[in-house]
């Protein structure tokens, strides 16, 4: 980040704006919706400005010194390169904030593009790069939030007083609110029948009951094959509003800065035989947190059915009685033959898909190579990786083509995924020669020689 976003409170404070045309016009308005007292400054100064309410001293000349001496706030806005330099040092020295109109280098602050619905304010920022991006992301959001977002968040906040003497503790408050922000009461702000909607939050604040203390719950969330676009909705609204999250290595970071900034990350990582937790220890956590009353999220990378023990975990949960829900994710075969373009059926190429899993155990990989060895289906095998040798020559010796296509997939779906793609007899060679990088999935089948035509990511 090159700039910290923050928001400042300018009621009633000097902000000294340099310059008197239509760029420091822009400016002086920003600053006036502030509340802020303004100060003007520049030999000439157009109509607008002289009348524009906020502004309490004008100053009809050239810039001084001691014009910053009672600033909270400067703003450059001059065509003169010079003035904007010495006016960004001077005010520097004096560590006052500062920015330089349409020059990043110069400024101490930038000012964001903004969506505001006061209360409600919402700043996007390029670090100026690139300000005409940041305003088109700016008029995509305007559509996204209705203006009675500003009714919402004003009614909340006037509320919040009378709701803390009724639910004492933060935790309870805010599931309070979360049920209110995601419930029918918001949705009638939304519709813009601001009375009726202010009228039901005040009955919803008087039934409240303080006694009625949490109940944890666990959401057992699929988090997809590791591109964060690739998540459901679901899947996000309880990330967001999780007490704690335990994710394991196969969720990527970037999925993992997704949960409630405030909720407690536990990482629980597996890698092959080494967890960093062991799956029983797993299991009692869970419980132990959904005791305590939290809302905990479990991400699993993937599908939480397809090869993530997410039965075994929800079934510890069942025995001890705590509610619980799974959230499917997309699985890593759907997820990475989409995105190398490989079909998982084709009319032409496999009229069945069967997943398997090709861990290895003693050194050997126990499938049922007669029922794999089928012409006609294409083969899914996860963790197969360490057992890709064993698994080509067993598919052979059990009847498939040598030349039956096959790809390895690394990391698919994100903007790091690779595909080696090659025959059953020469894919060991041609992943030897290359760095692999786990996860890794296998796809076996006729469906595999689409990948040159197909492959558009
Ligand atoms: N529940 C998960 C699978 C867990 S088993 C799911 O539904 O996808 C872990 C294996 O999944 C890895 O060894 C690898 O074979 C596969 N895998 C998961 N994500 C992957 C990805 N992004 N790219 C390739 N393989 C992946």
């Amino acid at each position: 980040m090159d700039f910290f976003p923050a928001f400042m409170n300018l009621q009633s404070r000097e902000c000294v704006v340099i310059g008197g045309g239509s760029v420091a016009l822009r400016k002086a308005r920003l600053l006036a919706s502030a509340g802020a007292n303004i100060v003007i400054i520049a030999p000439e100064i157009c109509e607008e400005l002289k009348h524009l309410e906020q502004v309490k001293t004008l100053h009809q000349r050239p810039f001084q010194d001691s014009d910053l001496q009672d600033a909270t706030l400067v703003i450059a806005a001059t065509n003169d390169r010079a003035l904007n330099e010495h006016v960004s040092k001077l005010a520097q020295l004096k560590n006052l904030p500062v920015n330089v109109v349409d020059n990043p280098a110069l400024s101490s602050f930038i000012t964001p593009s903004i969506i505001d619905r006061s209360p409600i304010v919402v700043a996007i920022s390029s670090g100026g790069n690139a300000p005409v991006l940041a305003r088109s992301l700016r008029a995509r959001l305007e559509s996204l939030i209705p203006p009675a977002y500003g009714q919402l968040a004003a009614s909340m906040g006037k509320l919040r007083i009378k709701l803390k003497k009724k639910i004492p503790t933060d935790r309870d408050r805010r599931l309070f609110w979360e049920q209110i922000v995601n419930g029918p009461i918001a949705r009638q702000f939304l519709t813009g029948n601001v009375k009726t909607a202010t009228a039901s939050l005040r009955k919803a604040i008087d039934s409240a009951d303080p006694d009625k203390s949490a109940i944890g719950n666990v959401a057992l969330v699929g988090a997809g094959p590791g591109n964060p676009d690739l998540l459901t909705f679901r899947a996000l609204r309880l990330m967001q509003s999780a007490d704690v999250v335990l994710y394991d290595r196969l969720v990527s970071a970037e999925i993992v800065d997704l949960c409630r900034r405030d909720a407690d990350r536990i990482y629980v990582g597996k890698q092959r035989e080494d967890h960093a937790v062991p799956q029983l220890r797993i299991n009692q956590l869970l419980i132990e947190l959904a005791q305590q009353g939290k809302s905990v999220v479990r991400l699993k990378g993937g599908d939480p059915f397809i090869f993530g023990r997410g039965g075994e975990e929800i079934e510890d949960l069942a025995k001890a009685g705590i509610s619980f829900e799974v959230v499917p994710g997309i699985t890593a075969a759907s997820g990475c033959a989409t995105y190398s373009g490989i079909p998982l059926t084709h009319r032409d190429h496999a009229q069945a898909c069967i997943f398997v899993t090709g861990h290895l155990k003693d050194g050997s990989v126990d499938l049922d190579w007669n029922q794999l060895a089928c012409p006609n289906q294409t083969i899914v095998v996860y963790m197969g990786l360490m057992g890709l040798p064993v698994i080509c020559r067993e598919l052979m010796n059990h009847g498939l083509a040598p030349d039956t296509p096959a790809a390895l997939i690394e990391q698919g779906t994100t903007e790091r995924q690779q595909v080696i793609a090659g025959k059953l007899d020469n894919l060991v060679d041609l992943v030897e020669a290359k760095p692999v990088k786990a996860p890794t999935l296998l796809i076996i089948g006729g469906v595999v020689s689409l990948y040159e035509k197909l492959n558009w990511f």
